[in-house]
């Protein structure tokens, strides 16, 4: 890290402690002042009690309180800890708006003062671990059509049961993303055409598979618009051995690798099944699911971003699905919170 950074993340840290002390002194000097309307609540806040205890902030239009109950107290801390500020002579912050985006809370203060970015980004962070419901602590859940920080008790109603991850073969590192697109035959009874991998660094695979599944057993639209897009050649391969290539593929990454998908019921199984009997150690054990209707705010962003992938190289051939998913998922990552995309990758 350079010198200033390091300086300035020290200075960041100092200033935020003593921004801490600050903001317990002063919640102790509004006990002894005359009215409770000063002092923050006790469990739940009510939006008119947050916005009615800093108007000048948080009312509209300079102002905005657009998120859960959950994380009114993150809001309360933050303007009380900007009011001390004030007090201590600060030049006045304009205004606060706090807004639930793509799963985190975002928090944007009228000031260009330093300390109050640290303090925002601190609430940020804060609001990354507690449930936007209820306040209890909470990490991001993901779903289709929806991105949320929530508890355990109000992620579960909206989430599917969480599978255990592995922990024997070193997967606990970072792991390289892989993504992956699958072309099968028929909803109902899949079997695999062709394969298409493209890692997060740009490296590619691909195989046509010549046995496994038939013509006849293909649906209309896979007739259709599927298989003109076989491109064979090189890369039609006998099953078996296109498994094996693939698994070499995947081992030479060395550390681990793990694969992102939107289609975990069909692509995810389609490709283990393909592995079967050479599953590499360096595989994760669990897919990341990865729907662009996961974040409603970053849908139109994402299509554009896949339709971009498609103007060079058509749909429905899985190198291609594969290299779209990887330019969409790449949108997403530039529009998170690092916080919140920090807990997706551990999902
Ligand atoms: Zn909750």
């Amino acid at each position: 890290m350079p010198l200033l950074t390091e300086l300035k993340t020290c200075f960041g840290k100092f200033a935020l402690s003593v921004v801490e002390w600050i903001v317990a002194f002063k919640r102790s000097t509004e006990r002894l002042l005359p009215g409770t309307w000063r002092i923050k609540p006790e469990g739940n806040i009510a939006l008119e009690r947050l916005i009615g205890r800093f108007p000048r902030y948080l009312a509209a239009p300079q102002g905005g309180v657009v998120c859960g109950e959950g994380w009114y107290p993150v809001v309360w801390d933050l303007c009380t800890a900007i009011e001390a500020l004030e007090h201590l002579g600060m030049p006045r912050v304009a205004g606060v708006h706090a807004e639930e985006r793509l799963g985190g809370l975002f928090l944007r203060a009228a000031s260009s003062s330093f300390i109050v970015t640290e303090l925002t980004r601190e609430a940020e962070l804060k609001a990354a671990a507690t449930c936007e419901t209820c306040g209890k602590p909470g990490s991001l859940k993901v779903g289709h059509g929806f991105a949320k920080t929530l508890c355990s008790e109000h992620g579960s109603a909206r989430q599917r049961p969480r599978q255990r991850r592995s922990s024997s073969t070193g997967l606990n590192a970072t792991p390289k993303l892989i993504f992956l697109d699958t072309e099968f035959t028929d909803l109902d009874y899949p079997q695999l055409i062709s394969i298409g991998l493209v890692s997060d660094t740009g490296e590619r695979f691909y195989a046509e598979l010549s046995n496994g599944w038939s013509r006849e057993g293909c649906s209309a639209f896979v007739r259709e618009h599927i298989l003109p897009q076989l491109t064979a050649g090189e890369f039609l391969q006998e099953r078996y051995f296109a498994g094996c290539r693939l698994a070499d593929w995947i081992v030479e990454f060395g550390g681990p690798v793990r694969v992102v998908t939107d289609a975990p019921g069909y692509d995810w199984v389609l490709m283990l099944d393909l592995l079967e009997g050479n599953l590499p150690d360096n595989l994760c054990p669990e897919a990341l699911a990865f729907y662009c209707e996961s974040f409603p705010a970053l849908v139109p962003l994402l299509q554009e971003a896949r339709q971009k992938a498609f103007a060079s190289a058509p749909a429905h051939h899985a190198l291609n699905d594969a290299e779209a998913l990887r330019e969409a998922w790449e949108v997403m990552t530039v529009n998170l919170h690092p916080a919140i995309l920090d807990q997706y990758l551990r999902m």
